[in-house]
């Protein structure tokens, strides 16, 4: 262990289990001395949540169903009662029916628009605000967006509506908060095979396609995505706000297949 995050306190919501995105950025952060408080949806996921927690030295551990905004506040307030501030926020949080991710994004249901805009993109400004006003002259917050967010992707549908919202957010977010040293990305995840990546039509096929053409070669994997959140998270990153930084093993910088595809 080194020290990179020695002294630091920060919130991590979105846990659902040890295969989640944000598992992978808490063990990242916590191997470098970060202090760790961990949200979790309904009772279930704190079951699960609360070996992990353990851990990793976690001794707060909040209930918080962001469609709920009283259990959002009632959390904040348990951490400015427990810690008095707070250091940095991770939000990595999506749902979306996952009857409609697949077939066509025109299908989309009025209902399910709002309700997967507001957990998966307003949910973001409505934690941010709460986490900035427990942060005193400086602080880093970081979500979890998709490539289906600037280029339709099969079946991620209303979903990469959501996270266009959310990428616009982050840059919105860092407007408002930069000239308090509050720093705000968003880290641009190629597919990972989890709870809610399972939720999207054929997402073994999507792994399969990045794995094929991806300038690595491969998928990634939540340590590779809690070493970039580590940089975003910690002093390492200290001149840079309101980015969209993308560990998808290069996916998003290439224009074709490769062509040994091609030639199948
Ligand atoms: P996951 O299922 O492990 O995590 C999703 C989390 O969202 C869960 O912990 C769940 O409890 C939480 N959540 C959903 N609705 C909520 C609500 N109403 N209130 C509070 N929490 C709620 O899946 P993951 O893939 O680790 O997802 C984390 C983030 O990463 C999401 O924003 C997702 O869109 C994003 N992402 C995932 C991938 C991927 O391929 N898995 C790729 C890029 C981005």
């Amino acid at each position: 262990m080194s020290d990179l995050m020695k002294g630091k306190r920060g919130l991590i919501m979105g846990v659902a289990n040890d295969h989640s995105i944000a598992w992978g950025i808490a063990k990242a952060v916590a191997e470098q001395g970060a202090e760790l408080a961990f949200s979790y949806q309904g009772e279930a996921f704190g079951r699960r949540v609360k070996p992990l927690a353990d851990s990793v030295g976690a001794k707060l551990l909040l209930p918080c169903d962001v469609e709920d905004i009283e259990t959002v506040d009632t959390m904040f307030d348990a951490i400015k009662s427990e810690w008095g501030g707070l250091d940095f926020l991770v939000h990595a949080i999506g749902f979306s029916d996952k009857n409609e991710l697949k077939g066509l994004y025109a299908d989309t249901s009025r209902e399910n628009f709002v309700r997967s805009m507001v957990i998966s993109c307003f949910s973001f400004t409505e934690v941010a605000k709460r986490a900035a006003a427990l942060m005193d002259d400086k602080g880093s917050m970081v979500t979890l967006t998709y490539g289906g967010a600037t280029r339709s992707m099969p079946n991620y549908n209303v979903m990469g509506v959501a996270k266009a919202g959310l990428e616009a957010s982050v840059r919105y977010l860092a407007a408002d908060y930069g000239p308090r040293n509050i720093r705000v990305n968003a880290i641009s995840a190629g597919p990972v095979r989890t709870l809610a990546g399972a939720g999207i039509g054929d997402a073994r096929a999507m792994l399969n396609w990045q794995q094929r053409n991806s300038p690595l070669r491969r998928t990634i994997t939540i340590d590779d995505v809690g070493g970039s959140a580590l940089y975003l998270l910690s002093d390492l990153s200290s001149g840079v706000t309101g980015e969209i930084h993308f560990v998808d093993a290069g996916y998003n910088s290439t224009s074709m297949p490769a062509i040994e595809q091609l030639k199948k």
